[in-house]
């Protein structure tokens, strides 16, 4: 997750009401199914060994009222000790009890929009949802963009704007991001797949920012999930259980 910056304007109630309105799963398939077999038996973003939740204090404030799901994380090595270090005042990292324990109406924004960052063009208009790249070899979910619901879109889309609305920082911090994506994607000269505001596929040329709408081809398919060879022998490596269906969405 990005670091967050400055002072925050948002409130636990505030939490409260973006949580009412980012229910949607992000598709009809259970894609944790798909990526835990390659990390130990649980998903890969409800890991800490994965993903360290960074959250504002006050979407804690909201969660600690509501469930015992959630507790403060404790850094573990040099990486986390880190992210925590370079935490803001406003912000803390948390983690949950772990995907066998998960309730749905607790999870924090970041789990709702899990693998999808607002994405931000030059000229600072939000466009659509782009993927945290550095996960697409262990999600799924990233090589399989074209079967994201339409409502997850749709409402992925009104909470960001609405965080936006309230606090300039949330919206810098993914001014920012955006254009680290950009960077990191000009290096290894990919372009970036995008999920626009109707869930249509659009494909960013990183080094103009231009963007152009994708064709069926250009759906990411990143190993070990472009193909069923790769992903059994990934699984085998990481000695779990391939699903009935293997790679395919079922
Ligand atoms: S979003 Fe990605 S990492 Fe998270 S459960 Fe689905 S496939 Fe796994
Ligand atoms: S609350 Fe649920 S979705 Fe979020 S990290 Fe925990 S298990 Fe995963």
């Amino acid at each position: 997750m990005p670091p967050k910056t400055e002072e925050p304007s948002l409130k636990p109630a505030d939490f409260a009401s973006l949580y009412e309105g980012f229910k949607a799963p992000v598709s009809r398939f259970d894609c944790g199914r798909k990526c835990a077999p390659l990390n130990g038996g649980e998903p890969v973003c409800c890991s800490t060994q994965n993903a360290v939740p960074v959250v504002f204090k006050a979407e804690f404030e909201l969660l600690k009222g509501r469930t015992d799901l959630w507790k403060k994380f404790k850094p573990y090595d040099y990486a986390t000790k880190q992210i925590v270090a370079e935490l803001t005042h406003d912000c803390m990292a948390i983690e949950c009890k772990g995907g066998r324990f998960c309730e749905r109406d607790n999870r924090t924004i970041a789990c709702r929009g899990f693998p999808f960052y607002p994405y931000l063009t030059r000229q600072k208009e939000f466009v659509g949802m782009g993927t945290y790249w550095v996960f697409e070899d262990r999600c799924w979910m990233m090589s399989n963009i074209e079967i994201v619901d339409r409502a997850f879109v749709e409402q992925f889309v009104a909470t960001y704007e609405a965080l936006f609305a309230k606090d300039p920082t949330e919206f810098k911090t993914y001014v920012d991001f955006s254009a680290s994506a950009r960077r990191v994607y000009s290096r290894w000269k990919r372009e970036i797949p995008l999920l626009g505001r109707t869930g249509e596929l659009l494909i960013v040329e990183p080094s103009s920012g231009e963007i152009r709408k994708g064709k069926k081809k250009d759906y990411p398919k990143i190993a070990p999930f472009d193909s069923e060879k790769n992903y059994r022998a990934a699984i085998k490596e990481a000695e779990g259980e391939v699903p009935k269906e293997g790679l395919r969405a079922a």
